[in-house]
């Protein structure tokens, strides 16, 4: 499949990670709106990625759902295109509107989540690294994130823990630095890491003192290639996403180098002291990440919504019982109508955060935590009412409306809850701690 003029190129390496640091950060100086007629390039892209979600995704589907494993060959594909790689979500996020990342995932996530989440996982970690690194950080260990097409690689950002979900000041995983070898030692479980286990990079959020709760942590790259102590747990079975691995991650005595923490040492030493001082800390690792990455997150929502809508839309203008097609019953159509209203309200959230991001407007509103929140619960009830309209065809594995309902369930749960968005919105309009 031939890219879009306006699509990334393949090559990888410091140099390219360098000039697609540049493409972001001169752009991130302008303020700029965004219309809602796309740009020639924001259609390019769109229509690129939907023919590889439409001709390699989605065909692919069923099967890695039921094998329950990574698609490497697909990643591969993606790779070998530019879809899967730093030049790519570097260009994907470059745009100054903000709108092309979440274009990207709705087209990819709409040929499947289960594939889509393999391919996009890493961002995560990246997001991370990108976040909270250095420029040294960022060109060093970026590309080691995504490999390179002849030999791709993924990445894991590992903050969950048995007993630290929501709360994620409740991270007990604990940081020392050993004086004598100047290196970091990391004991601790992560829970529930796209990724974890089989990746190279794994972005480890850990505390270097409990007491300070989610103050005290900071991001640690641990690459399995190179760090002794760390060990995948048990991979988990999964309602949906099943495409996608989800591990444990266990660090035993694992050793990184002083300068492994992103960032830098030196800054995280003046931060904690700060903080033990008792004064205000901006910097929240985990919780910076996750803030960041919502709406996109969003956007993989509404692609899975979209998909079960399309597809009980045909369904129910073939169907015919009772001498007619079922689309002609009011209860069909009109639950269709407010299939398509649901789904586009949810991306007008999506695209409106996105641009707030992307210009570093303050989510005053929590209107990040808004959009994922909308966009998961829309994906629930699209795609439950898109099982409605197959009947029984639509409760079977012969037809993909259920693993698009499986696969939806996630977005009410990972990367802050349900619950823990409404507590994000309420605590931003109110002001009050509400609990
Ligand atoms: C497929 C999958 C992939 C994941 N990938 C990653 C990953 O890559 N990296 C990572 O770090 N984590 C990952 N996670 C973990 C995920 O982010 C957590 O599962 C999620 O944050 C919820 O935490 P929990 O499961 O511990 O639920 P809990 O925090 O135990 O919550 C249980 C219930 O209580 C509710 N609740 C909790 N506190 C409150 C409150 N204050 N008010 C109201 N209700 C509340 C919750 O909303 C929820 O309904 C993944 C999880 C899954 C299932």
């Amino acid at each position: 499949m031939s890219a879009p003029a306006g699509a990334p190129p393949t090559s990888a390496g410091a140099d390219a990670a360098e000039a697609a640091v540049e493409a972001i950060t001169g752009a991130a100086n302008q303020d700029v709106t965004f219309s809602l007629e796309l740009t020639q390039d924001q259609k390019d892209i769109r229509d690129w990625v939907h023919g590889f979600a439409a001709d390699v995704v989605r065909p692919a589907a069923h099967e890695w759902d039921e094998k329950e494993q990574t698609p490497w060959p697909i990643i591969q594909e993606a790779a070998k295109i530019g879809l899967y790689g730093f030049e790519g979500l570097a260009q994907f996020f470059a745009d100054p509107t903000g709108l092309t990342l979440p274009i990207v995932n709705e087209e990819l996530f709409w040929g499947d989540a289960g594939i889509g989440m393999s391919i996009m996982g890493t961002a995560l970690a990246v997001a991370a690294i990108f976040g909270q690194g250095s420029n040294e950080q960022i060109g060093e260990w970026i590309p080691r994130c995504f490999g390179t097409a002849e030999d791709v690689k993924v990445a894991a950002f590992c903050a969950s823990e048995p007993n630290a979900g929501s709360d994620v000041s409740g991270v007990r995983t604990r940081a020392k630095f050993d004086e004598q070898t100047g290196e970091w030692v990391i004991n601790g479980q992560k829970a529930w890491a796209t990724n974890g286990g089989i990746a190279d990079v794994h972005v480890v959020i850990a505390t270097l003192d409990p007491e300070l709760g989610s103050r005290g942590h900071a991001a640690f790259v641990v690459p399995m290639s190179e760090a002794k102590g760390i060990s995948q747990g048990t991979k988990v079975s999964k309602h949906g996403l099943r495409a996608s691995h989800t591990a444990d991650v266990f660090l035993d005595d694992c050793r990184v180098p002083a300068a492994y923490v992103l960032g830098g040492k030196e800054k995280l030493d003046e931060r904690i002291a700060r903080v033990r001082e008792g004064k205000k800390n901006k910097s929240q690792a985990a919780m910076q990440t996750f803030e960041s990455s919502r709406p996109t997150v969003g956007a993989q929502a509404l692609g899975i919504a979209r998909a079960a809508y399309e597809y009980a839309l045909e369904y129910s203008k073939e169907r015919e019982q009772f001498g007619r097609k079922i689309i002609e019953n009011q209860a069909i159509a009109f639950t269709l109508a407010r299939m398509k209203m649901e789904i586009d309200a949810a991306r007008l959230l999506v695209w409106r955060a996105s641009w707030m991001g992307r210009n570093q407007h303050r989510f005053e509103n929590a209107e990040g935590s808004m959009s994922k929140l909308k966009s998961g619960e829309v994906a629930v009830w699209v795609t439950e009412r898109a099982i409605q309209i197959l009947g029984g065809n639509g409760y079977t594995r012969e037809y993909p409306v259920e693993r698009w309902h499986r696969d939806a369930k996630i977005y009410d749960i990972f990367e802050g809850t349900a619950e823990i968005q409404q507590l994000v919105i309420a605590r931003a309009i109110s002001g009050m701690q509400i609990r």
